[in-house]
C-alpha cells in the first residue's frame, strides 16, 4: 500500500570552451549545454491498477508531482536560474577540470539547498497535502491519519 515519487534533480552539463585572455588560456562557460531540471517522477505505485486502492496511492503521488512540477515547489531545482545567476560567469585560468569542479560545487550546493527546503516542509506541507489527496480519493476507507504516517517520515 505505497508509492514513490522522486523529487526533481539537476542533470546534464554546461558547455565549456577555452579562449586566450591577456596571453593566458582561460576556460569559461560557453552556454547552458544540456544542463537542465529533471522534473519529479513517480517511479512506483504499489497496488496494481486493478486494485481498489490504486487510485488512492496515485492521488497521493500525483499531489507530489503537482507540488514539485507546477505548484509551490516548482521553483526548486531551477537549472535555468542557477545558470543565469551563477554558472554562466564561471571561469578558470588553471584547467578545464578546475572549472568543472567549481561548477559541480555550485550545482551540489544548490541541490543541497533545494533538498533542505523539501525536507523542512515534508512533515508540515508536502506529506500532509499528499495524504489529504489520497484520503479524499475513493474508496472511503483504509485511510491514514497523521498518527499513522508521521512516524514513517520521522515527523515528530
Ligand atoms: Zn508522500
Amino acid at each position: 500500500m505505497n508509492g514513490s515519487t522522486n523529487p526533481p534533480k539537476f542533470d546534464g552539463n554546461v558547455n565549456i570552451d577555452q579562449r586566450t585572455v591577456n596571453g593566458h588560456t582561460e576556460w569559461y562557460v560557453k552556454d547552458i549545454g544540456t544542463f537542465h531540471r529533471v522534473n519529479a517522477e513517480t517511479t512506483f505505485i504499489g497496488p496494481p491498477t486493478t486494485s481498489q486502492f490504486y487510485n488512492k496511492i496515485k492521488a497521493h503521488e500525483d499531489k507530489h508531482l503537482d507540488q514539485f512540477n507546477t505548484g509551490k515547489y516548482s521553483g526548486l531545482w531551477n537549472a535555468n536560474g542557477l545558470y543565469s545567476i551563477r554558472l554562466y560567469k564561471m571561469t578558470s585560468l588553471v584547467s578545464k577540470i578546475d572549472l568543472e569542479a567549481t561548477i559541480s560545487m555550485a550545482i551540489d550546493a544548490e541541490d543541497s539547498r533545494c533538498l533542505d527546503v523539501k525536507n523542512k516542509d515534508t512533515c508540515t506541507v508536502i506529506e500532509p497535502e499528499a495524504y489529504a489527496a489520497g484520503n479524499s480519493a475513493d474508496p472511503d476507507f483504509l485511510e491514514l491519519d497523521e498518527a499513522d504516517w508521521r512516524p514513517k517520515y520521522n515527523c515528530n
